[in-house]
């Protein structure tokens, strides 16, 4: 290896290696693996052309797929050989890892979990791809300034990315507003002509999926938007860059709405984008590939849209069967409704997405009279079949209000729709979406979210998954359950301290990188006390600061106060225009300066919000976790996969009864982690009646008065209005996410957190519980479950 590298760099940099750059050496590493990949890549298309089996396509607005080389590495195979090459040559491997750009192409746990998705569907042996958008800007980039979230542009694409593929012969052309025009064919079908629309073409961009050390390798196509480009166009001049400008903004920007704050047309035209060019892509690609009639579609195709926002690939698919192939409606209705399957992400009704009416009507005029039948004919359906819904048919309709309802449109016309944890999909059948249960019944199911253990056990703890080998033997690589065999190792001091040792060696390493970016010192002995993931009021940040303040108030009207020293560290970004979520980032980072810099303190506290949340800090911050905080409103958070990720490596949760952390206890036992707060039922109870009065708390509550007087008289800011959202939001707006509710319960749990933390021989012993039980959690036991219910298909 150290060889070829050594010739690659000389060849295609022209100087010796000892002067080259992390940079140019990342470029030769990958232009070394992408040889071999390019050739796995092809043997597997073939093989799936040969064989001409189902096909699985993710259509997903985002994929957070992180860094590519190392992963790679590792999956072909060869990252330990790698290692030891790039050292003998002088290089430190982490360096030259660290120089290839994080795509930041989604926002949060949705788009990770896509990723996840694929990284298993490729070690698995299914065939299963991805379709998205190659955003040339990602996710903004976050920094602080006096304390405020700063957004800079993410140009991640300025110095080219090497794992993408241009198929400019693959394009697709796709057509945007116009004029519909209806025929009478002499066979009394109608036929529908399209005028007058503004064309753009879909490029895509392949990036290879390498399947864990089994040499396959799937695609994730990326679509990126340019002018169409036809004859009448050459020569034009002003108005014609405009239009270029304009059309390349359908793939110039990720929305950063993690939920729902913001909804503009160029929104939908980015999904019209994507599900258009992936169903032309597919259907084209059916046509090559099978001798078959487009109604055995079903049998061959299954196509998974992650959340509504590809739903119109519903519509979409109906237009291309009925418009181009002359499909009647009942064949095309038929086969739609059998190939697509949907994943639900919310049951928060601000994020359950809608679309105006007339918007929707003017940029995709037929697509909107598609539409327009599924509602006429579904409402009739429930008007004449289902007696007992009639008066509830405005409130299922998918057009309502003059507006579009796509969660109604997405389950009506799937064959499966799933929620993302135990508790989620009874909240969609029992309670937010229980009509439609009622008419649909077989149609729900559960998909418990999961996480692939390769990259966030595998690469991201070398050492935590060499002490588990060295344990229970290398099989639970490949069947991650088998980390189950950790148990008998429960009361073994020996291996107890050796896990010890692996958290203690991550802590070190992350305290320094905190040191690198941060300048400030933490102790690596203290508990690594960790909240990492998008900043949104439902999953109360607000209550943990609210935690830390109020240690902050006892330790300064004691500092003997005899604690256990803690490092909170924080990672998150707020949607841009989510003027709430940005106070919170604020108030943390002005808790932070002065608890941090307070001689009283001791060092006892320390406070650390690292910049830009994304993939590559996750992969550093996770290993040297103590404790999760997964303190979500109960009912609020559908799944979470952070938690799961922690838990994988060795962290103990304290967190509410929601999402997946119900799954965690049912697993792990109550006793091996930290349960507080109110439960779904008590959330949802409140809310049917009218919620509580938080005033009774900030009476009732001394150390509840105290934050809150301090926030409203300006004790954290520079001046005494900082703060006032947040105080009223609580005070007057009636806390609607519980922060001082589940105050008392949060800061109680802690309490017996820093018991246990005390005795370390029990502590550890929960933690190796925690990694025991956590190979329930990989992603690939969530992509077989897909498999065999969803799509019907079998490894290849
Ligand atoms: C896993 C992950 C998330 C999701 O975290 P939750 O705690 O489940 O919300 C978000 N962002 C990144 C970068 C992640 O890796």
């Amino acid at each position: 290896m150290a060889e070829k590298i050594q010739y690659t760099v000389q060849m295609g940099k022209e100087k010796e290696i000892k002067d080259a750059s992390n940079g140019e050496v990342y470029d030769a590493l990958t232009s070394i693996i992408n040889e071999e990949i390019n050739l796995h890549w092809h043997k597997t298309n073939e093989k799936y052309e040969e064989i001409q089996g189902k096909q699985v396509y993710y259509l997903s607005m985002e994929f957070l797929i992180g860094r590519l080389l190392e992963n790679n590495l590792l999956n072909f195979g060869i990252l330990d050989i790698t290692n030891e090459a790039l050292k003998k040559l002088g290089f430190n491997p982490e360096h030259i890892y660290a120089t290839e750009r994080d795509p930041g192409l989604g926002n949060g746990g949705l788009g990770r979990l896509a990723a996840c998705f694929l990284d298993s569907l490729a070690s698995l042996h299914y065939s299963g791809h991805g379709y998205g958008i190659r955003y040339r800007y990602g996710l903004f980039e976050q920094r602080f300034i006096h304390g405020n979230q700063i957004e800079l542009p993410d140009y991640w694409l300025n110095d080219g990315y090497a794992w993408e593929t241009r198929k400019e012969e693959e394009a697709v052309c796709i057509h945007f507003s116009g004029i519909v025009h209806m025929f009478k064919k002499s066979d009394g079908n109608l036929e529908f002509k399209y005028e007058n629309t503004d064309k753009v073409m879909a490029v895509p961009y392949d990036i290879p999926i390498v399947g864990f050390q089994n040499k396959v390798i799937n695609t994730l196509r990326l679509w990126s938007a340019e002018p169409f480009i036809n004859d009448d166009y050459k020569g034009e001049s002003n108005r014609d860059l405009d239009h270029e400008h304009s059309i390349e903004q359908i793939s110039g920007y990720l929305y950063p709405d993690d939920s729902t704050y913001d909804g503009k047309i160029l929104r939908l035209k980015q999904q019209y984008f994507l599900v258009s060019s992936s169903i032309q892509n597919m259907i084209k690609q059916f046509k090559k590939t099978q001798s078959l009639s487009l109604i055995h579609l079903p049998d061959k195709v299954a196509i998974q849209i992650n959340d509504t926002h590809p739903s119109l690939a519903i519509p979409e698919l109906m237009r291309i069967l009925m418009d181009d192939q002359g499909f009647g409606w009942e064949q095309a209705w038929n086969i739609t409704t059998k190939v697509m399957a949907y994943t639900n992400h919310t049951t928060m009704s601000e994020a359950l997405e809608t679309w105006p009416k007339e918007m929707l009507k003017q940029l995709l005029p037929r697509i909107y009279m598609i539409i327009n039948e599924i509602n006429e004919r579904f409402c009739r359906d429930i008007w004449f079949n289902h007696h007992k819904l009639r008066e509830l048919i405005p409130d299922m309709a998918i057009i309502a209000d003059e507006r579009i309802h796509m969660a109604r449109l997405s389950i009506v016309g799937s064959c499966s729709v799933n929620g993302v944890a135990r508790i989620h999909t009874e909240i969609l059948k029992n309670k937010e979406m229980k009509h439609f249960y009622t008419v649909f019944p077989d149609r729900f199911n559960n998909k418990t979210n999961g996480i692939s253990h390769r990259r966030w056990l595998l690469k991201v703890n070398p050492e935590l998954a060499n002490l588990i080998t060295e344990i229970i033997g290398p099989e639970w690589i490949q069947r991650p359950k088998q980390m189950i065999g950790l148990l008998k190792s429960l009361k073994d001091h020996s291996i107890l301290e050796k896990l010890y040792a692996v958290k203690q060696k991550n802590k070190l390493q992350l305290a320094n990188l905190i040191y690198e970016r941060t300048g400030l010192l933490v102790d690596h002995q203290s508990v690594f006390d960790v909240q990492i993931k998008r900043l949104h009021e439902y999953k109360r940040q607000l209550l943990n600061v609210f935690r830390i303040i109020s240690m902050y108030n006892d330790l300064k009207s004691n500092p003997d106060l005899d604690i256990v020293p803690r490092t909170f560290i924080f990672g998150a970004k707020a949607a841009r225009s989510y003027h709430l979520a940005k106070e919170v980032i604020k108030l943390i980072n002005k808790v932070a300066t002065m608890v941090n810099y307070d001689p009283d303190i001791r060092g006892k506290l320390k406070i650390i919000f690292l910049e830009n949340y994304n993939v590559s800090l996750a992969e550093k911050i996770i290993p040297a976790a103590d404790i999760s905080e997964q303190i979500s409103t109960a009912s609020k958070e559908a799944s979470g996969t952070g938690n799961m990720k922690m838990m994988m490596n060795g962290a103990l949760t304290v967190g509410t009864l929601d999402g997946a952390n119900i799954e965690i206890m049912d697993l792990v036992g109550k006793e091996n982690m930290f349960i507080f707060g109110l439960t779904a039922e008590e959330v949802i109870h409140f809310y049917q009646n009218g919620g509580y009065n938080p005033n009774d708390i900030y009476n009732k509550d001394d150390r509840v008065r105290k934050i809150l007087d301090q926030l409203h008289h300006g004790e954290f800011g520079t001046h005494d209005i900082e703060f006032k959202d947040i105080y009223y939001n609580l005070l007057s707006h009636s806390d609607p996410y519980f922060v001082l509710k589940d105050f008392e319960s949060f800061i109680e749990i802690h309490k017996l957190v820093e018991q246990t933390y005390r005795n370390q021989w029990a502590w550890q012993e929960m933690s190796i519980t925690n990694i025991a039980y956590s190979g329930y959690f990989s992603s690939d036991r969530t992509i077989q479950e897909y498999a065999s219910d969803i799509w019907k298909i079998k490894p290849v």
